[in-house]
């Protein structure tokens, strides 16, 4: 079998394929077929490069919520020298930036485990007091509805990635 390389991806294939087996490039496609090939990779490839930036932004909403977090810890220390809500505010402001640190890596588990620790807080506030829940409620549908988007987003991009080896 005489080797050739593919002119996409410069990985090399045989002469008996019909697509190139590392990106999928249509070897023997006519010209159009390639340029439409070739267009609709540099697609995938901005989705994906979007994807990483909403990653990005939704990193800074996690700090920006541990930061409230903090706050909160410093508020009910003052207001009710509360040790045990303290810890549990300043707990939660170290799992959000942490989670947030890590989100680029992997996108899909860190955001995932943020919006559970996002979900279970509010769950814990609605026990604590159904009113604590419902002030700022928009606000918190608004992180839910991001965090949930950021997820479905990172999944796509997770799948374009692996299926078409970007
Ligand atoms: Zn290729």
């Amino acid at each position: 079998m005489e080797e050739n390389i593919c002119s996409y991806c410069k990985a090399g294939v045989s002469q008996v394929e019909v697509h190139c087996e590392n990106c999928g490039f249509p070897l023997i496609g006519t010209e159009k077929e390639k340029a439409i090939w070739i267009g609709r990779q540099t697609m995938r490839k901005s989705k994906i490069d979007n994807s990483a930036k909403m990653v990005g932004k939704t990193r800074i909403i996690l700090y920006v919520l541990a930061g409230f977090q903090v706050l909160n810890a410093i508020l009910v220390y003052v207001k009710f020298s509360s040790i045990i809500d303290v810890v549990f505010y300043l707990v939660v402001a170290a799992l959000l930036a942490t989670f947030g640190y890590l989100s680029p890596k992997k996108p899909i588990l860190f955001v995932s485990l943020a919006l559970c620790v996002m979900l279970g807080y509010y769950f814990l506030l609605y026990l604590a007091d159904p009113i604590l829940l419902y002030s700022g409620i928009l606000w918190k549908c608004a992180i839910v509805m991001a965090l949930l988007y950021t997820l479905y987003d990172a999944i796509e991009s997770h799948n374009l990635k692996k299926k078409y080896k970007l």
